[in-house]
């Protein structure tokens, strides 16, 4: 039995197709306007270079992308650039990665390391979805050694269910999010299995100028964030028929069929 979704695109009104171990092209429903995606990251390092290239490819189709970081990511800075100064320099650079993609940036105020998991930040989610209505969330997947990326992923559960729950009173209206996708994180691999591909051959150059904005990609903060990703997404392009991808899961509870027959 294979799970995996071969996509062009991850739309709410796009049809997927289902195949056992071969490449195809998913087939847009015709006249299908593109929606709104909001990546939800703890780190903004992780939202563009996890995330930053499902934000192009929603764009260049004729959607819109946002970026929502929960930190600065200040703590990751290296020894001769001050924590406070590093953040400065993180949000400089999400700020010119996400208007180079085309999205907006938004950030929340929580210090890098100690990004709670609680009610109030929960509803500062939801109220961020209500206020700029996405279709599609990415976001962490909860198999991660951070804290940070782990208590990214419950909260962003917590949103999605706070922003559609008709009968809780917020200052916006309800705004269900049609899909959940976690994205493919060098750390947050434990128990992260794909089930979409999406292509990204059209966006990859300009995803892969936005992440170069990092000091960190470009690997002067140790890991060598650039050769991993962008040799990851031609590795997902095997796997998956497309020149480059991007490997994405789908939440647990849009994986049902629903089916008269077999
Ligand atoms: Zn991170």
């Amino acid at each position: 039995m294979n799970r995996r979704f071969f996509a062009q695109t991850i739309g709410g009104v796009t049809a997927l197709s289902a195949l056992a171990g071969k490449s195809a092209l998913a087939q847009s429903a015709p006249g299908a306007k593109p929606g709104k995606i909001m990546a939800i990251a703890a780190h903004p390092g992780d939202g563009l270079f996890t995330m930053g290239a499902a934000l192009a490819q929603q764009i260049e189709r004729g959607g819109s992308g946002i970026l929502l970081s929960l930190s600065l990511g200040e703590r990751g800075a290296p020894k001769n650039i001050l924590v406070q100064r590093y953040g400065e320099m993180q949000r400089e650079a999400t700020l010119q990665a996400t208007a180079l993609l085309g999205a907006q940036a938004i950030f929340f105020p929580y210090p890098d390391a100690e990004i709670p998991f609680n009610e109030e930040i929960s509803l500062r989610t939801c109220d961020a979805i209500r206020e700029h209505k996405p279709d599609i969330i990415v976001t962490h997947w909860k198999g991660s050694w951070h804290k940070d990326h782990r208590n990214c992923h419950f909260i962003t559960g917590d949103a999605v269910f706070y922003a559609g729950l008709a009968t809780l009173a917020r200052s916006a209206p309800p705004q269900p999010v049609s899909k959940l996708f976690y994205a493919d994180n060098w750390e947050d691999a434990e128990g992260f299995v794909p089930d979409t591909y999406l292509d990204i051959e059209t966006v990859r150059e300009r995803w892969l100028q936005a992440c170069n904005f990092y000091p960190m990609w470009r690997g002067e903060t140790g890991f060598r964030y650039n050769d991993y990703y962008s040799s990851l997404s031609v590795m997902r392009g095997c796997l998956s028929g497309f020149k480059q991808a991007i490997a994405l899961m789908s939440d647990v509870s849009e994986r049902a069929q629903h089916s008269q027959s077999l």
